[in-house]
């Protein structure tokens, strides 16, 4: 399903060199729920950022849904994106000037997708998301929590088989938080979609069944969320990020 070996990503700029990803190699084989935890700096957004094909590694095997995208042209790696996974981000990212609805339907629209089906779509979608009474506000009359939600819905929208979230809940509160681990746990769950989040939240990671711990670029340990509550998973993180 997602498979990275020995993935190497180094930034250039102004003559500094930052190896952020240094033979990174992670499996993710069933679908699920599953974290990416790290300290700042340690590589999760830019390995968030190749999985997602928002970029292209150095060198090394990406692969997503079955397809290696490390070397797709510019071309085939945005049908990939559109088609095939869901991004969400920490900022919302929607449009102000369109109601919730018409930002879930955009991807759909630009990609010229008939209007009907794209709305049963978008209905079916505020409906999961518990947002249908929100649909037809713009962004500006949504808490912080529901418009991730319509960043979610619009993320859904082709149904792809895996979500990547980097720090989806980093502008929300911690009851919102909260609901949306919730909900990201019940669509991965109810939807056999799989969903890869960037947190730095125990109480994120403990929705997770499994969190992979990132240092200096590479994936330096796993810990099976089994029956730990988020101060036991807090523990255990602190833990591995001092042994590794
Ligand atoms: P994290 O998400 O874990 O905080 P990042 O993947 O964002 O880490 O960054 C890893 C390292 O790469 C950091 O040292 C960061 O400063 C650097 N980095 C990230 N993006 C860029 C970029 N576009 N240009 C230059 N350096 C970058
Ligand atoms: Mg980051």
């Amino acid at each position: 399903m997602i498979r990275c070996v020995d993935v190497r990503k180094t930034y250039r700029t102004g003559g500094r060199e930052v190896q952020a990803l240094r033979g990174l190699s992670v499996t993710i084989d069933e679908p699920g729920f599953y974290a990416i935890m790290g300290a700042s700096g340690s590589g999760k957004s830019t390995l968030l950022h190749l999985l997602a094909g928002l970029d292209a590694p150095d060198s090394g095997e990406v692969s997503v849904c079955g397809k290696r995208i490390d070397s797709l042209s510019e071309r085939a790696l945005t049908t990939f994106r559109r088609d095939e996974i869901g991004i969400v981000f920490q900022q919302f990212n929607l449009i102000p000037t369109m109601t919730a609805r018409d930002n879930i339907e955009l991807p759909g629209v630009l990609a010229g997708k008939n209007a009907r089906e794209l709305r049963e779509r978008s209905t079916e979608l505020v409906g999961l998301l518990g947002i249908a009474d929100r649909a037809d506000h713009r962004p500006e009359a949504l808490s912080g929590g529901e418009q991730q939600r319509v960043a979610i819905a619009r993320a859904l929208l082709f149904a792809p088989g895996v979500i990547f979230a980097d720090e989806p809940t980093g502008n929300l509160d911690s009851r919102s938080s909260e609901a949306l681990w919730s909900l990201l746990a019940s669509i991965s769950r109810d939807h056999q979609t799989t969903i890869v989040m960037v947190t730095h939240e125990p109480s994120a990671a403990a929705h997770c069944r499994r969190v992979f711990v990132m240092q200096d670029g590479v994936v330096r340990s796993t810990i099976e969320t089994d029956g730990i509550d988020a101060s036991g998973l807090a523990a255990e993180y602190q833990r591995h990020s001092r042994t590794a």
